[in-house]
């Protein structure tokens, strides 16, 4: 299967009429990334579970994202290095969006993957160019974040190494915390409001990730343009307990703020 096949979703399977046509698209993009080989088999499950989540929080964004979001486009813009850690997963979902991300928040984009694989990693790299990046960073073994094994602890001595502010959305929870023990800010994006990373990064934006980086690369060009008070002002509304508090009585009675779909 050739990679331009492969990269397109069976739209046409799927018509638009369909109620949940969003979900199942988005699940047919990390299809394609797994036979891309871009994403790990074990992308599959992890989206999975965003889904469940998803569905009960009404496949929509929440008010208790929407305050995330703000922060995190101010935290993003006030930082002095910031990275965007990019998986498997988030680059078969949101490459294009995630390379805007970068372009618009001035943050470099750096590979970064669970399931050790430097075949997946370059897969990552391309797919990122391919969305129009200029410069994607690779994890190297000259540096290493304390306190984790295996691949994952490997950052760029250029990027991760050095951030100050690190967006890892679909992270995972040891990760997550080494990064902050390492002294970094970290902003999150998931879907599961108990996971260990959403609990522990600064900003937890509780969003489908497709749904929620159109939105954050809006916020930061409003922000951008209204100025550092402006960013305070954002980061000092933003309550990290009270946004989980409310994503997960949303998630566990069912009653999304904002309504359903
Ligand atoms: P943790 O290690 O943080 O406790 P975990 O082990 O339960 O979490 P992982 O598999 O490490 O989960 O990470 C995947 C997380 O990403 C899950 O919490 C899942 O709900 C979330 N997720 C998956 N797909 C999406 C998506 N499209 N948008 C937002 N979140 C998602
Ligand atoms: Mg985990």
């Amino acid at each position: 299967m050739s990679a331009k096949k492969s990269s397109t979703p069976a739209a046409g399977a799927i018509p638009s009429s369909h109620p949940r046509h969003a979900s199942l698209m988005t699940r047919e993009r990390i299809v394609a990334g797994v036979e891309q080989g871009v994403t790990s088999i074990h992308g599959l499950i992890a989206q999975g579970r965003g889904e469940a989540f998803d569905y009960l929080i009404g496949e929509r964004t929440q008010p208790f994202a929407a305050s995330a979001i703000d922060a995190a486009a101010a935290l993003l813009l006030r930082a002095r290095h910031p990275v965007i850690s990019v998986n498997g997963n988030v680059a078969a979902l949101a490459s294009r969006e995630v390379v805007l991300l970068g372009t618009l928040a001035g943050a470099a984009l750096e590979v970064n993957i669970f399931h050790s694989s430097p075949k997946r990693e370059q897969a990552i790299r391309a797919a990122l160019h391919a969305a129009g990046a200029e410069r994607v960073l690779m994890p190297s073994k000259k540096s290493a974040l304390p306190g984790l094994d295996h691949n994952r602890r490997f950052v760029n001595p250029a990027g991760i190494a050095q951030a100050d502010v690190v967006f890892v959305p679909l992270e995972d929870g040891d990760r997550c915390q080494a990064l902050r023990a390492a002294g970094k800010d970290v902003i999150t994006v998931d879907l599961n409001p108990l996971s260990r990373t959403a609990r522990t990064a600064t900003i937890t934006i509780v969003d489908n990730l497709v749904r929620c980086l159109p939105l954050l690369c809006e916020r930061v060009i409003a922000l951008q343009k209204a100025g550092p008070a402006a960013w305070a002002k954002a980061l000092s509304l933003y309550r990290h307990d009270r946004v989980l508090k409310a994503a997960e009585r949303a998630v566990r009675t069912g009653h999304a703020p904002a309504g359903r779909r």
